[in-house]
């Protein structure tokens, strides 16, 4: 990346993290998964999640924190994770839950567990979530508690970088398009959270989308059992 795009970039960063503030959930998930991952955050520990970043969006946070550092792989499972990484990507890893700066966090913290899904014809409906965290995550087994600003802010988010960076658009439609066949093979449908806080399904044979309510997508893991949302906001 020559250094007019790269600092174009942290300019565009700057202002994801001033647009894209708005929480998940209007309470703290993190008491949720926390007690099934060792008392932390899943999303928050790289053993389970490996924080990758845009380089120039490493440069910004730099500039303002030392919560964040290089990440070096640990095992040969990581560095297979990472083997692929973008030349304009880093992995990098911060201090851990308790230190935790919200004005600091990257783009993908504030995303997680979700991500733009894109039609074939490159249309976001809305947001979709990385499925390898099915029995980890336990918003994703909570989707009705996901808030309409959030998922209008993390779009908005995405639209900026795409309409910076075309390669970015690809990518999502590459994994939304792995999504489908994911999906397919299971015979499940796809849970989407619509732009207007309204709910969607995507049709494993057909991929059409349909209004959906979030009672019919399933609870994972240590989840399923689980007691109604709304004791979640205790
Ligand atoms: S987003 Fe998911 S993994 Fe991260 S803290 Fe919330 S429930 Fe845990
Ligand atoms: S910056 Fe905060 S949200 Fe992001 S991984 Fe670290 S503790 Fe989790």
């Amino acid at each position: 990346m020559d250094p007019k795009t790269r600092a174009a970039r942290v300019e565009l960063y700057r202002r994801i993290h001033q647009n894209f503030q708005a929480p998940v959930s209007q309470f703290d998930c993190g008491r949720r998964c926390a007690p099934h991952n060792g008392g932390e955050p899943v999303c928050c520990t790289t053993e389970h999640a490996i924080p990758v970043a845009d380089k120039p969006e490493f440069d910004l946070l730099r500039a303002r924190t030392d919560l964040w550092r290089r990440y070096t792989p640990a095992d040969a499972q990581a560095r297979r994770e990472l083997a692929d990484l973008h030349e304009d990507c880093v992995a990098i890893e911060c201090k851990g839950a308790r230190h935790c700066e919200r004005d600091n966090r990257t783009m993908a913290c504030r995303a997680f567990p979700f991500f733009p899904y894109m039609t074939r014809a490159g249309e976001i409906p809305g947001l979709s979530y990385y499925w390898s965290f099915e029995d980890r995550c336990w918003v994703i087994s909570n989707l009705g508690i996901v808030t309409p600003g959030f998922v209008r802010e993390c779009i908005a988010a995405y639209e900026l970088v795409f309409a910076a960076d075309r390669e970015e658009h690809e990518v999502y439609m590459r994994l939304s398009a792995d999504m489908r066949r994911v999906f397919a093979r299971r015979n499940a449908v796809i849970p989407i959270v619509g732009r207007d806080g309204s709910f969607f399904a995507v049709e494993p044979r057909t991929h059409a989308l349909r209004p959906a309510a979030p009672a019919e997508f399933p609870a994972f893991g240590p989840y399923k059992n689980e007691e109604a949302v709304a004791a979640a906001a205790d």
